[in-house]
């Protein structure tokens, strides 16, 4: 395993789509930042920014490849073609992992507070693997947006997946749980479900998010929703469990369906034909839902399966060495 350094390699993980607007500024303050981090000694000197075009469009890549001849400071990956955040992020954080001991990802329209960077690092030095920027408040959002966002972490929390409150993708990862990540195959890209997963000691760091330093958001209302639901689907099968017990529920209150439409019938309230009619819907109906949700459980398993996921991971592992044992 590599040494790590002493102050540690930091590189700050931005993917950038169609950002030419922002770019200048968003190079510039964090080449400023690292510069002070590194006096303050909380990063070494070969700590770097790694820039990762996802296919961008516009003069992104011109820009990124522009200010990497002119500033020590910045790398930069081209991508072949857009494949969305999480995807653009990932690859920037599996090609920094090589290179360094910590890795913060943030986004390049500076939405993410630059001035609590030294407090990742800081938690870092005390031994956290994983720091996690949460959102003190949600003023610069709409009513909307605030809404949605906060109500998603809940169905994401009632559903059983482990998210952070508030946390976006701005988050330190140390290289051990950088390369926990990389142990995680899936294609459904889902960062901070997958994250908290790889477990570590982690913490967090507050911050206010500003407005979008210039241009506008590449995350429209129809990209939100697919990620949602994409953050749904990979780390819940809550919603096939949901259809079996739908399926008992309705099966269940067919029998006293069944036991309305005889008394019904034998009372003489019913129309001819109606009994049996309605004693066959519900009952159906209530089996149908319950076989759906036994093989909805099947390809629950499969999707586990498929997925892949490490079983375990090593922590710290005590051990005698052969001469101890003897002893
Ligand atoms: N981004 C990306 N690929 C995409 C869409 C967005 O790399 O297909 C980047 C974008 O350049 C920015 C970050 O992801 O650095 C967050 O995007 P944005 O600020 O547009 O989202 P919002 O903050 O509005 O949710
Ligand atoms: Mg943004």
């Amino acid at each position: 395993m590599k040494e790590l350094s002493n102050p540690p390699i930091v590189y700050f993980v931005v993917p950038c789509y169609n950002e030419e607007q922002v770019l200048p500024e968003t190079v510039k303050r964090l080449t400023e930042k690292l510069h002070s981090m590194q006096e303050k000694g909380l990063a070494h000197g070969n700590s770097r920014m790694l820039l990762v075009d996802d296919g961008s469009k516009d003069k992104t890549w011109e820009l990124i490849s522009q200010f990497h001849g002119e500033n020590p400071c910045v790398e930069g990956v081209k991508l072949a073609h857009n494949r969305g955040h999480q995807n653009a992020l990932l690859c920037g954080l599996m090609t920094a992992m090589e290179r360094c001991d910590c890795a913060i990802s943030l986004d390049a329209d500076l939405q993410d507070d630059t001035d609590v960077l030294d407090q990742f690092v800081e938690k870092y030095l005390d031994g956290c693997d994983v720091v996690y920027g949460v959102r003190n408040k949600r003023d610069t959002d709409t009513f909307f947006k605030k809404a949605t966002a906060e109500g998603f972490y809940k169905v994401m929390k009632f559903l059983g997946a482990d998210v952070v409150f508030n946390h976006a993708d701005y988050r330190l990862m140390s290289r051990r749980a950088l390369e926990g990540l990389s142990e995680y195959r899936e294609v459904n890209l889902f960062l901070r479900g997958i994250v908290p997963l790889i477990g570590y000691r982690s913490d967090y760091v507050y911050y206010d998010r500003h407005e979008r330093f210039a241009g506008e958001s590449k995350y429209p209302l129809k990209k939100m929703i697919s990620f949602a639901l994409d953050g749904i689907t990979s780390f819940s099968v809550k919603p096939l469990k949901l259809i079996s017990n739908f399926g008992i529920l309705i099966s269940v209150l067919s029998v006293f369906g069944l036991l309305y439409a005889l008394i019904s019938y034998f009372a003489g309230w019913a129309v001819s034909g109606w009994t049996a009619i309605v004693c066959s819907i519900w009952l159906l109906g209530g089996l149908q839902m319950l076989c759906l949700g036994v093989v909805g459980g099947y390809i629950g398993k499969i999707y586990s399966e498929v997925k892949a996921r490490p079983r375990f991971r090593i922590e710290e592992h005590l051990e005698q060495s052969e001469e101890e044992k003897k002893d």
